[in-house]
């Protein structure tokens, strides 16, 4: 019997163990025939008396050794159980015990095979193995009943179950050297995965109630838990997608309390450890990658086209990306000479906030909890009340990945349910991606408790095209600038400055591209233009078209509202194209979010630069030029958070996002992020004796 933890084990045990491990060596080099009693003594240097006083004959000495490897793994599956709360978690837990590093050994392994070989023929061993084989069937049974229906939790644990066994048992015959214990626990943990989501996505019940309320995106009734319930529309038909109960203050205090809860289990873990459920999410996501596009795209009326490619896959991207930097958090030694040194200790803030825009709802709530949790945060996010559903999608998976709950949790609502957030004394930082009022007003909420804040804010950015520059390459550039999901990004070079000398000709091949894009409905693959958040934008925008035109700005392309066919109740409007714009006129000075571009002329680079940065924003910028020292020039002298040269609105996740002026605060992906999600602890550590002077 193994003892207790803490307790001291007698003469006997100690001997007992000695002999066992003994056996198992012999196993492991001479096989089951070639260990006898004499053997096992005479490598022991004990008497064969003394080996069949403690174990009977060679039945009960094998009987004992099999016991002891199988109850090494019983404890190890104890242990990793114990350390994880999700049913995710557990089924890992499971996987990763049963093909840990030391079942791979040369030693352990050829002893276990030993063993298999004679269950069969040996009826102690065949109950031991029986024992064995059922905790881990129940092991798994009970944690995937949490997820899929009994029957099918049955099943796959049955499978699971096999899977080890057969993946260690080629790894053994082949001599170790066709699996190891990375790469089978890696294939586990893709199958388990793999199974889980598709029974997922078989089930697909969403979380969202029936629609039952015709109407407005805005329209508010009363709620389940006395919150106020509203509906969310779909924007390219005006039809109800579903009801949502915002959050008062009960759920979120109660969420904070539940998140505290979580982020100690969360940060208590290692980064490698929190890497593998990032890790997983991102997989998860992109396995149902069309579910979730198909979603976004009702939610948004951005273009499926766009949200198969864009959204689902930047969120994993970045999930991906913050899960190789948790590996990587360290804080820094510094040397104090021959008396002390110090060192720093990079720490997680503890529950935080998320508050997200409606464009990118599901790719903005990725953006922020993955630096946020790599770095052993909790977060609380709240999504725009008009794109509520793909945030719960993405509570979801995370669970099923084996986040500990309450380390990510969505709260839904309006503006009141964000300034809870905002406001609460336990939250220790807020990240907003939205306008800059917002960001104003959650700055000064913040501050009442010094939150850290980080604000992805509004801008209207400068997109410059030089004489020099190629002009199919600067018009792909501008229309990525400006149409991608309907003009509503944020980054958008909603003011294109084009050099005098070339501007007739980038107009022409630019009015022709704009002409040809096709708009309709947006699960139609072929939709390059889809529909507008809400009727509400959608009249916003309108209004700006027609106040550029009363400014005397002349439309080359679209500016209409677009209703033909199917289209009729939904909130299109046609790319549009200004020409004569003026640097004092609304539809250059504000962020209008749709689809309306200004062109502007300019005959040199001082005076384009200076007009460039004429804004209170600072969010982006681009420059289109050939001339490489003009391109850096220019660049460096942008006042702009975020930069391309010849090209424009690409955002890989290794670069920091952000902006400067009123466009914001902090950064979002790379390494950045990493300083605006952890705080940083000094430690001073003396080495010789304390020298006070009284
Ligand atoms: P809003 O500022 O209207 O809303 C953003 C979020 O903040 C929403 O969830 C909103 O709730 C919530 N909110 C509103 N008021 C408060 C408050 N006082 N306290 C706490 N939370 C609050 O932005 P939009 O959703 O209209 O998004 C468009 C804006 O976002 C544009 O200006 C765009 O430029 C900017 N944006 C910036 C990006 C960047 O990275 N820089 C990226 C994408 C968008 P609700 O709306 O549900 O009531």
């Amino acid at each position: 019997m193994i003892p207790l933890e803490g307790s001291h084990p007698s003469v006997e045990e100690t001997r007992r163990r000695q002999l066992v491990e003994v056996t198992i060596d012999s196993l492991a080099e001479l096989g089951y025939v070639g260990t006898t009693l004499a053997q096992i003594a005479n490598r022991a240097g004990v008497s064969p008396g003394l080996v069949a006083h403690y174990f009977g004959d060679k039945d009960g000495l094998l009987d004992a050794a099999f016991r002891s490897l199988a109850r090494r793994v019983g404890n190890q599956v104890s242990v990793r159980l114990r350390r994880v709360s999700t049913p995710r978690g557990r089924i890992q837990a499971v996987i990763d015990a049963n093909l840990a590093p030391e079942e791979f050994e040369q030693r352990t392994g050829t002893a276990w095979l030993a063993f298999w070989g004679q269950v069969l023929h040996v009826k102690s061993l065949r109950r031991v193995q029986s024992v064995y084989q059922q905790r881990t069937l129940s092991n798994l049974r009970s944690s995937l009943k949490k997820l899929v229906p009994a029957d099918e939790a049955q099943r796959l644990a049955a499978m699971i179950a096999a899977m080890i066994d057969g993946v260690w048992l080629r790894a053994a015959l082949s001599g170790w050297r066709e699996a190891d214990s990375e790469s089978a626990r890696a294939l586990l943990t893709a199958f388990v995965d793999g199974r889980l989501s598709q029974a997922a996505s078989s089930q697909s019940a969403p979380s969202i109630e029936t629609p039952a309320l015709p109407g407005s995106a805005r329209a508010r009734t009363s709620g389940p838990h006395g919150g106020e319930r509203f509906a969310s529309v779909n924007p390219a038909t005006g039809k109800v997608l579903g009801l949502v109960t915002a959050d008062g203050s009960a759920q979120v205090n109660a969420a904070v309390v539940a998140a505290k809860k979580g982020q100690e289990i969360w940060a208590a873990m290692t980064g490698a450890e929190r890497a593998r459920v990032l890790r997983r999410t991102a997989d998860i996501l992109r396995s149902r990658n069309r579910e979730l596009a198909e979603l976004e795209t009702r939610d948004t009326g951005k273009p499926i086209q766009e949200t198969l490619v864009v959204d689902v896959a930047s969120g994993a991207d970045c999930l991906e990306y913050f899960a190789g930097l948790a590996q990587s958090l360290s804080g820094e030694h510094i040397d104090l000479g021959a008396q002390a040194f110090g060192y720093t200790r990079r720490e997680p803030l503890g529950v935080v906030a998320g508050i997200g825009a409606w464009n990118y709802p599901l790719q903005i709530a990725c953006w922020k909890a993955a630096p946020a949790l790599a770095c052993g945060n909790a977060m609380i996010f709240k999504p725009a009340e008009l794109t509520p559903f793909t945030a719960i999608k993405l509570q979801e998976i995370l669970l099923e990945a084996g986040l500990p709950p309450g380390v990510f949790q969505v709260v839904q609502g309006f503006a009141e349910t964000g300034r809870l957030l905002t406001r609460h004394p336990d939250i220790r930082k807020v990240s907003l991606t939205g306008e800059v009022g917002t960001g104003k007003a959650v700055m000064s909420d913040a501050a009442q408790n010094l939150k850290n804040v980080t604000l992805e804010l509004g801008g209207k950015s400068p997109l410059i095209v030089f004489d020099d520059a190629k002009l199919d390459n600067a018009v792909a550039g501008a229309l990525l600038a400006n149409f991608y999901s309907s003009g509503q990004v944020c980054s958008n070079g909603t003011r294109v400055f084009v050099h005098r000398s070339i501007k007739a000709a980038f107009l022409g091949r630019l009015v022709k591209r704009v002409s040809a894009m096709r708009i309709g409905d947006p699960m139609n693959p072929e939709t390059q233009v889809g529909a507008l958040v809400s009727e509400q934008h959608m009249h916003k925008v309108l209004a700006y078209i027609e106040r550029g035109r009363a400014e005397g700005a002349r439309i080359l392309a679209g500016g209409i509202r677009v209703t033909t066919g199917d289209l009729a109740n939904g909130y299109f409007v046609a790319p549009t194209v200004f020409d004569n714009c003026r640097d004092d006129m609304a539809i250059v000075r504000d962020e209008i979010f749709g689809p309306v571009m200004s062109v502007l002329e300019f005959e040199d680079e001082q005076e384009v630069i200076e007009r460039a940065n004429a804004t209170e924003f600072g969010l982006a910028a681009g420059v289109f030029t050939n001339d490489l020292t003009r391109a850096h020039r220019v660049i460096a002298r942008l006042q702009a958070g975020t930069c391309w040269i010849n090209h424009y609105n690409v955002t890989p996740i290794e670069l920091p996002f952000g902006g400067v002026k009123l466009s914001g605060l902090g950064r979002e992906n790379g390494r950045a992020a990493i300083e605006h999600y952890t705080q940083l602890k000094s430690v001073y550590v003396a080495m010789g004796d304390v020298d006070a002077p009284y």
